[in-house]
């Protein structure tokens, strides 16, 4: 859950998720569906169905116990090297190196390291090191009796806590006599790194259709973006794009009555910026469910996972739509 998502947004996805799959094997045995939804609004949904493939692994190959060698850790879906290290390191105080950006950004400092830590040779030296700092921790004992775990652990506080990538607190920082950044006058320009590619704006427009109490929404198939998670049928809209009508029946597959404009979503997802136009409308014609679409009034809707700017939309088929609830109170 942590991977590219900070703590604090994590914790209460935790606590829920631990009430209701405590334990590798009933997250193995676990409905797919049942699992996207806990993970729904977290984003990232490959790392939920990763993490499912793993228990079922660990639950068969692996007799339901987590494996401890560090080739075997990294050979579960969805772990790489950083997370198997960290796993190895912290919970089995082994000598295993981690290399997160927190960690990339203290030790380019510590050691005055101007190369591009993306790099393949720069990269390649940071890891070295890293693995260096945790085997000499190992052999040493300077961090007590779990020293790998302590060690690394510090390195990811002290990245997150004090050396930030801007106006980092040195007057606290425990390794300033030994940091080469600070004694050079450096801090603010290491770690080099590349600028952020811009993100691209895109425009699409999603029909909530609805037919006698239910609404058509659907399933993304696999191996896209957001596989296996539900959402209402849109459209990206280009300056090439039909009249918005036409665009709604094909995506319909059917003739809507007007289109009445509900909201505008702003998200964004890796590098697009998006702009998700809302309408509704009515069919009058009582349509079959085709292919991944799916006619499902709001109890059925309630239960499905579903993308975080779609479950926005969901507000809007409440039998008492959210608009009304509050004129009520
Ligand atoms: S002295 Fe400053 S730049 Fe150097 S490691 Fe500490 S916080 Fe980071």
């Amino acid at each position: 859950m942590l991977q590219q998502t900070q703590v604090k947004t994590v914790i209460p996805y935790w606590n829920r998720w631990m009430r209701q799959l405590p334990t590798a094997a009933s997250l193995a045995k676990a409905d797919g569906e049942r699992v996207l939804k806990l993970w729904e609004g977290l984003g990232y949904y490959t790392r939920a169905r990763n993490l499912q493939k793993a228990a079922q692994i660990i639950q068969g190959q692996c007799r339901g116990k987590f494996p401890e060698r560090f080739e075997d850790v990294l050979a579960l879906p969805g772990i790489g090297r950083y997370t198997a290290g960290a796993i190895c390191s912290i919970a089995f105080n082994q000598p295993t190196p981690i290399l997160d950006g927190n960690v990339i950004r203290v030790l380019t400092r510590l050691f005055g390291i101007a190369g591009n830590p993306r790099e393949k040779s720069t990269n390649a030296r940071l890891w070295a090191l890293a693995g260096d700092l945790v085997s000499c921790a190992a052999k040493t004992g300077v961090c007590g009796d779990w020293n790998c775990s302590h060690l690394n652990q510090a390195m990811m506080e002290l990245g997150a806590l004090l050396c930030s990538p801007s106006q980092p607190k040195c007057e606290l920082c425990p390794i300033a006599a030994q940091c080469v950044a600070r004694r050079t006058g450096r801090v603010e320009a290491i770690p080099h790194l590349n600028r952020p590619v811009r993100a691209t704006a895109r425009r699409f427009a999603a029909f909530i259709a609805e037919n006698r109490g239910c609404f058509l929404v659907r399933q993304r198939p696999a191996g896209v973006v957001n596989a296996h998670l539900w959402e209402f049928p849109n459209a990206e809209l280009t300056a090439n794009s039909l009249p918005l009508n036409q665009v709604a029946e094909l995506v319909l597959q059917a003739t809507p009555a007007d289109l009445q404009p509900l909201c505008v979503i702003r998200h964004t997802i890796t590098r697009y910026r998006i702009t998700l136009e809302a309408y509704r409308t009515t069919i009058n014609r009582r349509l079959p469910n085709v292919g991944r679409g799916r006619w499902l009034a709001w109890e059925e809707l309630e239960v499905l996972p579903f993308t975080s700017a779609n479950r926005k939309l969901l507000g809007f088929c409440h039998p008492r739509p959210k608009d009304a609830r509050r004129r009520d109170k």
